[in-house]
């Protein structure tokens, strides 16, 4: 398996899995693709059925990470997702609801969100690639919550990896920064910028754009584009549709909160491989550029002043950094094609696929799309702790909405939840009068003593921090 740039870099000479986890973009601002999707014959994926959580990852994973030896993998895998981390070994198991109707929980992870299960494991493969080459990286990052304390989780005392992790000053949740700032571990840094998210992810652009410095200090990134992250989260795909289903002739869809397009992207490489979904159901809340694309065929990212922040904050985003690899397989895997695109969406603001040819391979591609605002992930949240007795969180209510919305009474539909309702104790209360019930490891969690520091908006104080604190070069 080797990988290309979906705008054409390495097209000559595909790249090895090891070689493209540390990259943030391709060096012609691409995002790494493998160069066909890997694919399993009937009597495998019968085999897969079977198998455990690690062994189902394994036999996923190995797919797309061929370039260290397999038992190397295999224990990497093994020591990743373990029942002490996730809670159980199921590792992502599998609520019903009602008679066709399920909810995957993969939130169970170090910080409640599902960003655990990618992140948990590109860590242990960067200490592992690092270790190979005596290397070290610094990992510069921006978030608004969820990212930043996934991935700190993640890295936390990894040997050769030095975390540094934007916030914008006051803007996150209590729980959130108590999650990140109570870290105390000497390889991780919270940085509190004064400004925006926005504010936050420019400085780390900033940053990254001086070549110089990025090679000097090894600036590494953890973002959503990674392709790490896409290939673990193909694997609770299959576990999600073994658990719901007795056979493999079943057809299920899957109903996905969407933000950066990562966590849908995953279940779409998933299908590709040959997992018989019928149709991704992808919702997004009131930021809607998704849910507009898969209706009208048009793509319109939004101005930082046309994004909303809402109860759903993780999905707040104005553009999804992943579409790219989706738009890429729908528009017949060219680069040139992905490059035109790219650069209409430069010059007017967006692009629009409905006119074209193209518009037919995406209906084909199986995805229905709807939208939620507050309102209804409250009643949604009210409404399934009132039936089934148990409470989601706002991101997964707005999954669950929309999927309730468009499901077909003979599929078996099956939810993703992306986050534990712990984190977002404030929009629970409103829905359903009482306060989340939070694991015993995070109580008291406000209360613990907290680690940051504070940075004007301004690319050269974060680069002097860097210097100062880098992992030795
Ligand atoms: C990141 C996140 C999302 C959005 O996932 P994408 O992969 O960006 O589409 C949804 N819900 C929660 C809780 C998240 O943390």
């Amino acid at each position: 398996m080797r990988y290309i740039s979906t705008r054409g870099a390495w097209g000559d000479d595909p790249q090895p899995f090891c070689a493209i986890l540390q990259e943030g973009l391709a060096p012609d601002g691409g995002l790494a693709v493998p160069q066909a999707y890997p694919r399993f014959t009937g009597p495998e994926l019968a085999a897969l059925r079977p198998l455990g959580y690690r062994e189902l990852a394994f036999a996923v994973l190995s797919r797309f990470i061929d370039d260290m030896p397999a038992a190397d993998l295999r224990r990497i895998v093994a020591d990743t997702y373990t029942a002490a981390v996730f809670g159980s070994d199921e590792i992502t198991p599998l609520a019903t609801l009602a008679p066709g109707l399920f909810l995957l929980r993969v939130s169970n992870g170090p910080t409640m969100a599902f960003k655990d299960i990618a992140l948990q494991l590109v860590g242990n493969l960067f200490e592992y690639v690092l270790g190979r080459n005596q290397g070290s990286i610094n990992i510069l990052g921006a978030t608004s919550g969820d990212t930043g304390s996934s991935a700190e989780y993640a890295m936390r005392g990894k040997r050769g990896i030095t975390v540094f992790m934007l916030s914008p000053l006051g803007r996150m949740s209590p729980f959130q920064q108590a999650q990140m700032f109570s870290l105390a571990d000497p390889n991780i840094f919270n940085i509190a910028i004064d400004g925006t998210f926005d504010d936050c992810q420019d400085l780390v652009k900033a940053v990254a754009n001086d070549a110089e410095f990025k090679a000097r200090w090894k600036i590494g990134a953890v973002n959503s584009i990674n392709w790490g992250r896409i290939a673990a989260q193909v694997v609770y795909y299959f576990k999600g549709y073994f658990a719901a289903t007795t056979e493999n002739a079943q057809r299920v869809d899957f109903a996905v909160p969407s933000g950066n397009f990562g966590n849908i992207l995953a279940a779409h490489v998933a299908r590709e491989m040959g997992l018989p979904i019928r149709r991704l159901i992808l919702a997004t809340n009131e930021n809607d550029v998704l849910d507009e694309f898969f209706r009208t065929g048009r793509y319109r990212p939004r101005s930082a002043s046309e994004t909303h922040a809402t109860s759903s904050p993780s999905m707040d985003i104005s553009k999804a950094s992943n579409f790219e690899r989706f738009i890429f397989d729908v528009t017949g895997r060219n680069p040139e094609t992905l490059r035109e695109l790219w650069s209409t969406l430069a010059t007017d603001g967006g692009f629009d696929l409905s006119q074209t040819p193209h518009w037919a391979q995406v209906q084909a591609a199986g995805f229905v799309s709807g939208r939620s605002t507050h309102a209804d992930r409250l009643a949604t949240i009210r409404e399934i702790a009132t039936r089934y007795g148990i409470v989601i969180d706002p991101h997964t209510a707005d999954g669950v909405k929309v999927g309730l919305e468009l499901r077909d009474p003979a599929t078996p539909l099956i939810c993703v939840e992306t986050a534990l309702p712990a984190k977002f104790a404030a929009t629970i209360r409103e829905a359903v009068g009482r306060d989340p019930a939070r694991p015993a490891v995070w109580r008291g969690l406000e209360t613990r003593p907290q680690h940051s520091t504070t940075l004007a908006a301004d690319a050269g104080l974060v680069k002097a921090f860097i210097a100062e604190h880098a992992a030795a070069a």
